[in-house]
């Protein structure tokens, strides 16, 4: 049974054919919906509340910081008070398509992370071309469990991020012929400290690399994990749900 730790289930995209979507995913046992707008939460928190195989992560956006006032943190710690977000995030720096606003996405940051830390609930990293500044705030605020989601960075920097107690998530680019750093990370991550995601509708592995993604394919990147690591897949799945899981209890 397969983990897919990060999906955007609810956007658009998937949503719409979402019955497809669920019969596709008869072999996904945990999977973790992520959510960058209140629609999308809505409709995850009701997809959860049938299917006990769903947890819900809700929060900002880096690339939305610019819009981003008072009252929607507010909506956040509303949403964190009543127990309904089950881990914070995405959220990060992402310094990639726009770098006119890095202080205000670090300011963003901060204060997500610090509600995280309010609420004890973990947060999942986007961290793109942003390393340094991302891993200096995480060390300074992050009190609770990490996850660094869609890694792609170098092995070095895989070390910084274990440093922190955190979990890597691999995801469909470690099954690309041109994978860069993926496999060596795969390689060097140890068993216990990471996660398998799909990020779908983005991102799809190898062999449906250019058609939409959606959860089920997780099972590619786990094959393509255990391949790597010379490991039975059933010892990978088995050890990634375990890990998956262990953020949620205390
Ligand atoms: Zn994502």
């Amino acid at each position: 049974m397969y983990t897919d730790s990060h999906c955007h289930m609810t956007c658009d995209e998937l949503y719409d054919p979402l019955d497809e979507v669920l019969a596709h995913m008869s072999e996904v046992s945990s999977c973790m919906i992520m959510c960058t707008t209140e629609e999308e939460f809505l409709r995850a928190l009701h997809i959860k509340k049938s299917d006990p195989r769903f947890k819900v992560a809700f929060g900002w956006f880096p690339g939305d910081a610019r819009d981003i006032d008072e009252e929607k943190m507010q909506l956040i710690e509303n949403y964190l008070k009543q127990g309904l977000i089950d881990v914070l995030g995405e959220i990060g720096l992402d310094y990639y398509w726009d770098k006119s606003f890095n202080d205000v996405q670090q300011t963003l940051f901060i204060r997500q992370i610090e509600l995280a830390n309010t609420y004890h609930v973990p947060i999942s990293i986007h961290m793109r071309e942003a390393t340094k500044d991302c891993l200096d705030i995480l060390r300074a605020h992050a009190r609770t469990k990490i996850i660094f989601h869609c890694f792609s960075g170098s092995p070095e920097t895989m070390q910084e991020c274990l440093k922190l107690n955190s979990l890597i998530s691999f995801a469909g680019p470690i099954t690309f012929k041109n994978a860069r750093h993926g496999p060596d990370c795969v390689k060097a991550c140890p068993l216990d400290r990471m996660l398998s995601e799909t990020d779908s509708p983005y991102l799809t592995p190898v062999p449906y690399r250019g058609k939409r993604n959606e959860p089920g394919y997780v099972r590619y990147v786990e094959e393509k994990i255990a391949q790597i690591k010379d490991l039975e897949l059933e010892q990978v799945c088995r050890q990634i749900e375990n890990n998956f899981l262990s953020l949620f209890s205390n």
